[in-house]
């Protein structure tokens, strides 16, 4: 009896006051979740269409068709959730010169990514998010400017998702800093996200997370016929690309190979999607983009921020980068008629829980170290509370080594905690949280001596 007493005690005071989470749901965010529309997204599809090509070397000069007069349009819209944003949106086109390259680019051209900046409102929060889209389109020669390319999925999709999530959330403020983006030249060799992810760098930007949408809208696969508009992809680099010696060294030895920043975040999407959309679940894919190709986050990867890409779960190559004709029987092209609109909206609201919970997050902790003086059976973590107002408390994750996703959450107020779980057989890391749910994305621990 006593030595039971003994134990009981030893455990209380050995481990740390550890309780599962509870799961804390912002009002707030779903209310914004149920003022994105379909009926929205649809007129901003078709209007981006209407424009006839927006091939990125196509008419700057025209009001009605070309690249220009669909830049002209986004930023139009912008503008227009600026006049209801206290002054915090501002719009712009971030324009820049390319040369010829004999590839993709015939002739030196000048092309503009639209851009709308919602500032944060707390000065010491430098942290920003970027959403993007790309507004340019194709057909099934790579460098054809004339032929009308709907582009309805690839990507009016994206900017749409982008421009309804700019309309929603600019009419709210956020400690973070978001950026909406509708970049070109991504069919040309993911031009414009080169020019903003080296302008992040050079400028130092403090990004904690870069969303690339890219088709979102379409449920039906070609071929072999799948419909499914109940799960989105959510492709993330295992290895990153920029990583440095020491780093690498540290990846080895903590054998963290499924939790680069990327990966971490792309996780991070999953619970707050499958917390606050109803219908949608979040699929992992292990690859930085689909097999051997490349999306507008890649060039923020290769600069080392955290870059996810948001994709349909299947395909359909009969509308994709095609001239529009009927063979066979068969319809080809990226029309407005083949677009699952109410798809598109549980997408966009992904989008918008992520950038939410985010945008309103505590700063991460800094210095998470799991300490390995002695082999034992526990874990013990210690970190660094963020700069500024303390956090509500903090959340330590915890999953199996085989296991994709979290599948614990502990709470804690202090900064360590030492859990009865032995960190052979579990991956951890550490987030903040405040009273609302929101938490920082998680940071994975070093070993410390
Ligand atoms: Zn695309």
């Amino acid at each position: 009896m006593k030595k039971t007493f003994f134990y009981s005690v030893f455990a209380f005071v050995f481990f740390t006051q550890i309780t599962f989470s509870q799961v804390a749901e912002d009002p707030e965010i779903k209310k914004m979740i149920t003022e994105i529309k379909a009926e929205n997204l649809e007129t901003t599809v078709r209007k981006l269409v209407s424009f006839g090509t927006r091939h990125t070397l196509s008419d700057t000069k025209s009001k009605t068709k070309g690249i220009g007069a669909a830049q002209q349009w986004v930023k139009s819209e912008f503008d227009k959730y600026a006049l209801e944003s206290g002054g915090r949106l501002t719009a712009e086109i971030d324009y820049f010169e390319v040369k010829a390259d004999g590839k993709r680019i015939n002739k030196d051209s000048k092309l503009g990514n639209v851009m709308a900046t919602l500032k944060g409102t707390d000065p010491t929060d430098n942290r920003i998010i970027i959403i993007s889209g790309h507004l340019d389109s194709r057909v099934s020669d790579v460098m054809n400017i004339k032929s009308d390319a709907p582009g309805a999925n690839d990507d009016a999709s994206g900017v749409a998702a982008v421009l309804e999530l700019a309309r929603v959330m600019s009419k709210r403020s956020f400690s973070a800093t978001i950026i909406f983006v509708a970049v070109v030249g991504e069919e040309q060799g993911l031009i414009g996200a080169r020019h903003l992810a080296e302008n992040a760098k050079e400028s130092n930007w403090n990004i904690m997370a870069m969303l690339n949408n890219d088709m979102i809208g379409n449920s039906l696969s070609s071929g072999t016929n799948l419909r499914d508009n109940t799960q989105i992809r959510v492709f993330s680099e295992t290895i990153p690309f920029l990583e440095t010696e020491d780093e690498a060294k540290i990846r080895k030895a903590t054998s963290r190979e499924n939790d680069s920043p990327s990966r971490l975040l792309a996780r991070y999407i999953k619970t707050v999607t499958e917390q606050y959309v109803d219908q949608l679940k979040v699929k992992l894919v292990y690859r930085n983009d689909r097999f051997l190709r490349g999306g507008d986050h890649t060039p923020f990867s290769q600069n080392g921020f955290t870059a996810v890409r948001f994709c349909e779960m299947n395909e359909n190559f009969d509308h994709q980068h095609q001239d529009i004709r009927t063979e066979n029987g068969i319809k080809y092209g990226d029309l407005v008629e083949f677009m699952d609109f109410e798809y598109l909206r549980k997408n966009t609201c992904s989008n918008l829980a992520t950038l939410a919970n985010l945008a309103w997050s505590p700063k991460a902790p800094t210095s998470v170290g799991i300490e390995v003086k002695n082999l034992s059976n526990s874990s013990a973590f210690f970190w660094t509370a963020p700069e500024g107002k303390a956090p509500y408390g903090y959340q330590i994750l915890m999953r199996e080594t085989a296991s994709s996703h979290w599948e614990k959450t502990f709470f804690v107020k202090d900064t360590k905690a030492e859990m009865p779980y032995s960190k052979d057989n579990y991956f951890f890391a550490i987030q903040t949280v405040d009273e609302l749910g929101h938490a920082s994305l998680p940071v994975f621990p070093v070993p410390i001596r």
